[in-house]
């Protein structure tokens, strides 16, 4: 192949634009970014060698090197790992594939600060080393191609790349930064090692440096030809939990969600028994901006006994909580698993069973905590993620009733944060259903006329506000067996609620009102399928109410604007 010139896709330049400028004040990140590729590399080399183990080569141990040189100012992260084929190089780090991207680029606007925040979500990868190099070089070697279908690939991060076929004997990739003027606190060993320790210390794989030495006639120090681990070179979830601190969680979580944000909370555990894995789950703190995608894939990685298998494995985490991170490392499943294979498994379908029920009881404990802190973290947790916890109760039947507990609303009594429970504990002596009321907006639920009777009796009210709380009651019945009524919705009985004397008075108003509802009956008799007389005004003379088990006016709303 000769020496080509070619142009960036227009996305990668805009990314190109945004990475060098949003985000200089935390250029560090970038051997972040490339350590994790250098890693993400061998894991796939390990992989394909279980079907094609001359893919090893005699290099069989997977490692990272990490020098520079200051003469030429250049730091090169070196990796044994798949390597790019001349095509490869050419799509991979010429062009996004990345689902959403366009989503992505759409939701970047210009504020340099919310822009830092949705990169970092993004993930910033390969471009991120144009922070502080103003070349990348680029040489590469697939695992199972022949020497001379090397490449090198080679660019100043601005409109363009060349890349030209190159001989190298090496399997794997240097990625060598020629850093800009200013930067050369990246080639101080120390530095470079502070980086890698705060940053990359879970890396499964060994992360080598070249050993320095003090030269005491020189009164400096100077780097020797032996190499030396500077990592900890352990997966982190299979080390022990008390060997793990908590910023090293937090640092993980990091690494993995590109959340700038530390996560709400976190579980690690070995599970064993029927299915044996080993599980590291997070919940963030604030949605991803692509969270309404339910086509997104799930933020858990799938790993087989320390082998990296897929990211995104959804078939591990049930589609209502998409938003939780982590690793699942199971010791059962098959090296060569495939995504239709997974959907299938039985002992995928323990996991899903085993993960889902400790991302709830995660969410319990912050939801019934004493601690102030921990049920103002649930909150906001719910605000954040509360819509989508809610797609639940139609989906997962099995926790139906935890789910339901985890739900939180607003109600004539509180403006937020009011829990099923705490409704049924404030019920009235002999008040039967748990009342609510859809409607758009806060407001306009707690102007409703229907609310009339209820205030005067001093009976809680549910105002559901969300878009999906139509379709939430359509599955949620009821709770500890009371039954989930709309006062919008029929006659509204309030049974046993009524004294004597109100149910003669409604009686006696029926009964005189009688000609009157006849005449309004047939004047509305093509827009209203009844007129009656009611004792649940107080202050306003006449509301609109649905049938039983019809479309709440609410709903027929929503369907009309969204063009149903
Ligand atoms: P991501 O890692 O999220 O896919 P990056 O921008 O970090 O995005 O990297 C883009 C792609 O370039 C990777 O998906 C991979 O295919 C390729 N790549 C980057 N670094 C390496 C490497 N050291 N070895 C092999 N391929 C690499
Ligand atoms: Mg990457």
């Amino acid at each position: 192949m000769e020496k080509q010139t070619l142009s960036f896709q227009a996305e990668v330049k805009q990314i190109l634009h945004l990475v060098t400028h949003s985000l200089y004040s935390n250029k560090e990140i970038f051997l972040r970014e490339l350590v994790s590729n250098a890693s993400d590399a061998c894991d796939k080399l390990r992989f394909e060698a279980i079907d094609h183990p001359q893919f090893l080569e005699d290099a069989p141990n997977l490692e990272l090197r990490i020098f520079f040189d200051t003469d030429k100012r250049t730091l090169t992260i070196r990796d044994n790992g798949i390597g790019l084929s001349a095509e490869e190089a050419v799509s991979h780090l010429g062009t996004i594939a990345k689902s959403g991207t366009k989503e992505f680029m759409s939701k970047l606007e210009g504020d340099q600060k919310k822009d830092a925040a949705l990169i970092g979500q993004f993930g910033v990868g390969f471009y991120s080393g144009f922070i502080v190099a103003d070349r990348i070089t680029v040489e590469s070697r697939r695992a199972g191609l022949p020497a001379e279908q090397g490449v090198r690939w080679s660019s100043e991060g601005t409109g363009d790349f060349e890349v030209e076929e190159i001989t190298r004997a090496e399997r794997g990739t240097d990625v060598i930064l020629h850093l800009r003027e200013g930067e050369d606190e990246f080639m101080r060993p120390w530095k470079l090692k502070s980086i890698i320790s705060k940053y990359s210390d879970h890396i499964s794989l060994p992360i080598l440096m070249l050993k320095e030495d003090w030269d005491g006639e020189k009164a400096e120090y100077k780097t020797t030809d032996e190499w030396e681990t500077v990592n900890k070179a352990s997966a982190l979830w299979a080390r022990a939990k008390s060997e793990v601190t908590d910023a090293e969680y937090q640092e993980f979580y990091k690494q993995i969600s590109y959340d700038s944000d530390a996560p709400l909370a976190y579980t690690h555990n070995r599970v064993e028994g029927r299915s044996e894995y080993t599980q590291l789950l997070y919940i963030p703190a604030k949605a991803p901006f692509d969270l309404w995608n339910r086509d997104k894939r799930g933020g858990v990685k799938l790993y087989v006994k320390r082998i990296f298998i897929m990211d995104d494995a959804e078939a591990l985490m049930p589609v209502y909580l998409r938003f939780v991170k982590g690793v699942i490392d199971s010791a059962d499943l098959p090296l060569n698993v495939s995504r239709e294979l997974l959907q299938e498994s039985r002992d995928v379908k323990a996991i899903r069973e085993g993960s889902t029920k400790r991302v709830l009881s995660m969410l319990e404990s912050l939801a019934d905590s004493e601690d102030v802190i921990e049920k103002d973290k649930y909150q906001a947790f719910w605000d954040e993620f509360g819509s989508v916890l809610k797609e639940g109760i139609g989906e997962d039947h099995a926790n139906k009733e935890r789910l339901a507990k985890l739900y939180r609303f607003a109600s004539t009594h509180a403006d937020k944060g009011v829990s099923l429970a705490d409704y049924v504990s404030r019920m009235k002596e002999g008040q039967q259903a748990i009342y609510v009321i859809a409607s758009d907006s806060l407001g306009a639920a707690k102007a409703s006329p229907q609310l009339e009777i209820f205030r005067k009796k001093g009976i809680e009210v549910l105002l559901l506000t969300d878009r999906v709380d139509e379709w939430l009651l359509s599955h949620l019945m009821e709770f500890e067996g009371h039954p989930l009524q709309s006062v919008a919705k029929g006659a509204v009985d309030l049974g046993s609620l009524q004294d004597e004397d109100e149910k003669k008075a409604a009686d006696a108003a029926a009964t005189a009102f009688a000609p009157v509802l006849e005449r309004l009956r047939e004047s509305l008799k093509d827009r209203a399928k009844d007129v009656r007389a009611t004792s649940r005004l107080v202050d306003s003379a006449a509301c609109i109410v649905v049938e039983d088990g019809e479309m709440s006016a609410h709903l027929a709303r929503l369907l009309k604007q969204s063009g149903q």
